[in-house]
């Protein structure tokens, strides 16, 4: 079996095409949504992203801008900063790019930012929200492997998941994404015995590690759908966590990297700012 190539490409413009008529609306009430990122330091991959995301806002005629701060940058000051743009109200959503530097507590800086301006969903109260299956923003990288999922037509209900990876931006939130979906989810991480065992019984397998090419077709159960969140930089060439070529063979749809679940990031960003706008015009 070959898998189906999941067109994460594709299927963020059509995203991002469906956001358009709603920023226009915005407009028409005087509201252009504004999406600031706030960068600390000079991480090269974190800077990569950041014109990723400020080229798409602007793309979308959304006030997209990018706040570099330097490295030597407080604690103090960097709350100062997240504090005036929580009151700014031409701002709709506020993105702290992470890493942040090491003298830097980011769990402090990323409860300072107002909850309903949190486009990226990290605040305690959006992943409480997500946890308790209420209304709030959900984390873009889990946010869009969903979406991605809902464009295989697979039902969902009862299958079993396995997210490879529990970080509280990917795979945390993912493995709640996909309970709430009613799959049967485990969660691997790096404790994990025998993980080809844990992997090879997915129906629906999220890889959120950071290793290249770690999960192997022979970990991939026949017809799986797999869905690879890594991006690895090996070689000057970006890579996935999952061996494509050997994976593709067994699962029934993959994600490609580049051009699959980190094309969908940038999507689901444009989304929540675009809702946090729309929030604030209905207030
Ligand atoms: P973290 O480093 O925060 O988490 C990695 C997770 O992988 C941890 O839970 C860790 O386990 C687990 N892990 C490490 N080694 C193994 C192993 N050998 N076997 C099983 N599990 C293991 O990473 P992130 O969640 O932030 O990111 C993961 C990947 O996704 C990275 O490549 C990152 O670049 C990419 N990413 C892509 C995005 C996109 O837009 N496509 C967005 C965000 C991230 P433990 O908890 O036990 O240490």
């Amino acid at each position: 079996m070959t898998a189906h190539i999941i067109d994460g490409k594709s299927i963020a413009l059509s995203v991002r095409q469906g956001l358009e008529p709603r920023v226009e609306a915005l407009k028409t009430k005087g509201i252009i949504p504004g999406l600031t990122v706030v960068v600390v330091g000079d991480d090269p991959a974190s800077a990569i992203y950041v014109r990723n995301k400020e080229r798409a806002s602007q793309k979308l005629g959304m006030n997209g801008t990018v706040l570099r701060l330097p490295e030597s940058t407080t604690q103090q000051e960097l709350l100062d900063i997240v504090r005036k743009l929580n009151a700014d109200g031409s701002i709709h959503g506020i993105l702290v790019q992470l890493p942040l530097p090491a003298h830097i507590d980011g769990q402090e800086i990323l409860r300072a930012i107002d909850p309903d301006k949190d486009v990226d969903g990290f605040h305690a109260m959006n992943a409480g929200r997500l946890l308790n299956g209420e209304r709030g923003f959900v984390a873009c990288t889990p946010k869009g492997v969903m979406r991605l999922l809902e464009t295989t037509g697979v039902d969902l209900n009862g299958k079993n998941a396995v997210v490879v990876g529990r970080s509280n931006i990917v795979g945390k939130p993912m493995a709640l994404l996909l309970l709430q979906k009613n799959c049967t989810v485990t969660i691997a991480h790096s404790r994990t015995k025998n993980l080809a065992d844990v992997t090879r019984a997915a129906d629906i397998l999220v890889v959120a590690v950071g290793r290249a090419g770690m999960i192997t077709g022979d970990m991939v159960k026949p017809g799986a759908i797999v869905m690879d969140v890594g991006i690895n930089r090996v070689d000057g060439k970006v890579m996935g966590d999952v061996d494509f070529e050997s994976a593709k063979e067994v699962a029934s749809y993959i994600t490609p990297v580049p051009g699959g679940v980190g094309a969908m990031t940038i999507a689901m960003l444009m989304e929540n700012t675009v809702e946090a706008a729309e929030n604030y015009a209905g207030k």
